[in-house]
């Protein structure tokens, strides 16, 4: 849709929100870009994640910064440990009380409780954000391919639906700067999972240039599915940005091509 992510500066850290979001006080979000931080070489600026190799007092300094926006700390995050799966992990009152920040073997993190700050890394993978204005409710959830075509996005709504009743119609979705097609040429192992997902026939491709290679469309292929699960194409937040095209803003796996990079941080959480 025509509402556009914006970016913004606070206390020298760059980041992007949704105005129409901020506006309601509902929630506190953003998702962060490289400038601001103090990571230095493939780190530089704003590294949030600590899975590349970054200095770890560096990584926790930064995230200090990042999160010192909307007055939280490193020690309120939580967030999965992201392994390309579809698990969507509920955070209710039981969860809270164990106290522990890294849910294993999950991608997407759900919750209606107010203060609960929910996390996802990246650097390229499509982070997405869900909000419920209704119960309210809120969710974050990882996807690279593998995720995409497992219908992760899809298993959000569907778990927001059964944990807190929250109407497909009703749920605004935002989705974070990500790959785009320009930069995203995928091979045989993608086009075989593609071909056994149930979400094949949402899946855009378009023609590669390599033989038996495609690029693939990770935001469009995830804004088909959210509307099979009945989201409102008004209420899907989009963006036209590409991490690879964007690298003095963004940190890219794919083009780092296979040398050390930083990680995103995208937060999302009931006021
Ligand atoms: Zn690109």
């Amino acid at each position: 849709m025509n509402e556009a992510l914006s970016l913004t500066e606070k206390d020298g850290i760059y980041y992007l929100f949704f105005p129409r979001w901020e506006k309601s006080g509902m929630v506190g979000h953003g998702f962060s870009t490289r400038l601001g931080g103090i990571s230095k070489g493939p780190f530089a600026y704003l590294n949030l994640g600590l899975k590349g190799g970054d200095s770890p007092e560096n990584v926790s300094k930064n995230r200090k910064s990042f999160l010192g926006i909307w007055g939280k700390q490193e020690g309120d995050l939580l967030y999965g440990e992201q392994v390309h799966g579809k698990e969507v992990f509920l955070v209710d009152r039981d969860f809270l009380d164990k106290g522990s920040r890294e849910i294993p073997a999950t991608d997407a993190l759900i919750t209606k409780e107010r203060q609960v700050l929910l996390g996802a890394f990246s650097a390229d993978c499509f982070l997405t954000f869900f909000l419920d204005p209704e119960v309210p409710a809120i969710g974050v959830a990882h996807a690279g391919w593998r995720g995409t075509l497992m219908g992760i996005l899809a298993g959000v709504v569907e778990a927001m639906n059964e944990k807190f009743s929250s109407k497909p119609d009703a749920l605004e979705v935002l989705l974070a700067p990500a790959i785009g097609p320009c930069c995203y040429e995928v091979g045989k192992e993608v086009l075989e999972l593609c071909n056994a997902s149930p979400w094949s026939s949402d899946t855009v491709f378009y023609p590669g240039i390599r033989p038996g290679h495609s690029f693939l469309d990770l935001q469009k292929t995830n804004c088909n599915i959210l509307r099979k699960v009945g989201i409102k194409p008004a209420n899907i937040i989009t963006n036209g940005f590409c991490t690879c095209c964007n690298q003095d803003l963004f940190y890219s796996y794919r083009g780092a091509k296979g040398k050390a990079t930083g990680s995103h941080l995208g937060i999302i959480f009931l006021r």
